[in-house]
């Protein structure tokens, strides 16, 4: 499949203000030179430690925030180089939905109205015309068209967010961020959630952006994953080639952390030791040296570059797990 999104050394710095003055002191780096392709139908995973820029990289190839540096092409077009007009049009291919559906929905709105909405803005359809999508768009996400003269907080949690997926899909976008849409959900909600995400997908040829802070979340959507810390893209690879050997220390320490249903291999897990540290000062080197049991002198003075070590595998590292020459997982008491 055609690439549909090119992230090109991405950049999103926030300036940190101090003083009387309001002098910048320096960077926040929330994101920092972050290259990804995102392919034509398919669902790219994003995962990693809140803080770690995944949310703030979603924003930027949508261009809800301007990139400091670096360009987003969707279709080959660089989106952060568009004018007003041109933005604007492009807003119709482009959707997100967000983790917090009470939050993102007008409490005092209909929700005929909220998912009519952005008809009504972007379309030249009269109101009963809208009404008759709306009706279609809530039997197409599985909710209960009767009821679309009623306010959100009538609507469970999931029936929200399916809410908020019809208005999502109401102009028949190409490409959709999810923004940890389905992590304040129950995990049987959840799989409902992605499952009727995964179902428009195949319908409507959608491609996902599906942020998610965890690896199991992300595992049964995704056809590949990228893994961000502090504000680097550490791993990218086929999903299921990366669970079954992960490559990146921070990438299998992920892994480590999600309960298995029988926890007879104890061995050969990483225990993240420590917190984050902050975006503002991140470690010299390899970001994560402070973090890893597989650290060399090497590390903290060199930084390594996302690097394709074997077929549609990507890592930044300079001993990655399992190759030749790299870190070895069972050498972990
Ligand atoms: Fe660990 Fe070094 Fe690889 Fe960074 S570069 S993840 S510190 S082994
Ligand atoms: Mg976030």
């Amino acid at each position: 499949a055609k690439n549909l999104i090119e992230v090109e050394h991405v950049k999103k710095y926030f300036p940190i203000h101090k003083g009387l003055l309001n002098r910048v002191v320096g960077n926040v780096k929330a994101v920092d030179d972050v290259s990804i392709t995102i392919r034509e139908g398919e669902t790219f995973g994003l995962v990693g430690e809140s803080g770690c820029g995944k949310s703030t990289l979603g924003r930027v190839i949508l261009r809800l925030q301007n990139a400091t540096a670096g360009a987003v092409k969707f279709n080959g077009r660089d989106i952060h180089s568009m004018g007003s007009k041109e933005l604007n049009k492009m807003r119709e291919e482009m959707q997100i939905i967000f983790q917090d559906p009470f939050g993102s929905l007008n409490p005092r709105f209909l929700v005929k109205d909220i998912i009519g909405e952005p008809l009504k803005v972007h379309t030249k359809m009269s109101s009963s015309e809208i009404e008759k999508r709306v009706i279609e768009l809530m039997e197409l996400v599985g909710l209960d068209a009767s009821r679309r003269n009623r306010y959100p907080h009538e609507f469970s949690g999931g029936q929200r967010q399916r809410i908020g997926i019809a208005r999502a899909i109401a102009l028949n976008p190409k490409f959709i961020v999810a923004d940890e849409a389905v992590s304040a959900l129950d995990v049987s909600v959840q799989s409902q959630v992605i499952n009727l995400l995964m179902k428009l997908q195949r319908e409507m040829g959608l491609t996902f952006l599906f942020i998610a802070h965890g690896l199991n979340v992300v595992r049964h959507i995704s056809d590949r994953v990228g893994v961000m810390y502090l504000g680097k893209m550490v791993e990218v690879g086929e999903t299921e080639a990366l669970y079954a050997n992960p490559l990146h220390p921070y990438t299998a320490a992920l892994l480590s952390a999600i309960p298995k249903p029988s926890p007879t291999k104890k061995r050969n897990r990483i225990v993240l030791q420590g917190d984050v540290p902050s975006p503002a000062n991140p470690p010299s080197g390899c970001r994560f040296h402070p973090r890893c049991p597989f650290a060399q002198e090497k590390c903290s003075q060199v930084e390594p570059a996302l690097t394709e070590v074997l077929p549609g595998r990507q890592v930044a590292c300079h001993f990655p797990i399992g190759v030749e020459g790299g870190s070895d997982l069972n050498s972990l008491k």
